[in-house]
């Protein structure tokens, strides 16, 4: 079975103290076991090492981006290496905010998946079409693509979970059907399928992010493809927990 993942993307939010009181918030929380539920944290960089040191050491952080390969001559940036140095386990790399306002190609999310797996990291790799492109029926053919980018770089899918996040429902409050979630899920394990291998789309996460709140995750989360959830905005909020426990 495909352990049911939440991760909880803060962005580009928060000062030192309202971090550290939505970290005593979770780590007062009830939630099911490791065995039953990942949870995994995105603070923005500048808070991973203070999130990192107070977290409940059941729940694990990931960084919001890295550089594409090697550190060096790159200003402003944060390479995978720093993440490994620091002991950050995971990364999220593609969110549709760096693909739209940074200009992130397939191509460059593909290489940086490809990198910071080579280093280590878990990646958390985002897909996802625009409003525009599902009226014009192509959705499918968008995330296909998006995953190819992925694909062609990648062979071992161990550390990667696939996160399908349709721009229009990204912190509009207009959450996917749990039907339209489902769809596109079984879509892309049927690309991985049969563009990877039957054992890759059997085990990858495939988890869905558009305005997932205390009220809505249940229904997503019994659908079959749905493995877990990316939370933007209710990650920052108490809710956090009671989306965490519709993994049971
Ligand atoms: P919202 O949950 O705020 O819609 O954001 C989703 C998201 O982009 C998570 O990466």
């Amino acid at each position: 079975g495909r352990k049911f993942f939440v991760g909880g993307n803060w962005k580009c939010n928060g000062t030192a103290e309202e971090v550290k009181k939505i970290v005593n918030t979770l780590n007062e929380g009830q939630v099911p076991s490791q065995d039953v539920v990942e949870v995994v944290v995105s603070p923005p960089f500048v808070f991973l090492p203070l999130v990192k040191s107070l977290l409940r050491p059941d729940f694990h952080v990931a960084a919001q981006n890295c550089w594409v390969k090697k550190g060096g001559a790159y200003t402003g940036e944060i390479s995978a290496e720093m993440l490994v140095n620091l002991d950050i386990p995971w990364v999220i790399i593609g969110h549709s905010e760096r693909r739209l306002i940074l200009g992130e190609s397939n191509e460059f999310v593909g290489d940086k998946v490809a990198y910071a797996l080579s280093k280590g990291l878990k990646v958390i790799a985002c897909v996802g079409e625009t409003l525009e492109q599902r009226e014009a029926g192509t959705t499918v053919e968008v995330v296909a693509a998006q995953t190819k980018a992925i694909a062609e770089l990648v062979s071992d899918w161990t550390n990667v979970v696939l996160a399908y996040e349709p721009v229009w429902a990204i912190g509009t409050g207009k959450v996917a059907t749990p039907a339209q979630a489902q769809e596109v899920h079984d879509e892309l394990r049927k690309w991985l399928h049969q563009n990877t291998s039957p054992e890759v789309a059997a085990t990858t996460r495939i988890i869905y992010g558009g305005s997932v709140n205390a009220a809505n995750s249940k229904e997503l989360a019994v659908q079959p493809d749905v493995d877990g959830f990316l939370v933007g905005g209710a990650s920052l909020k108490p809710e956090f927990i009671d989306i965490i426990k519709s993994a049971e």
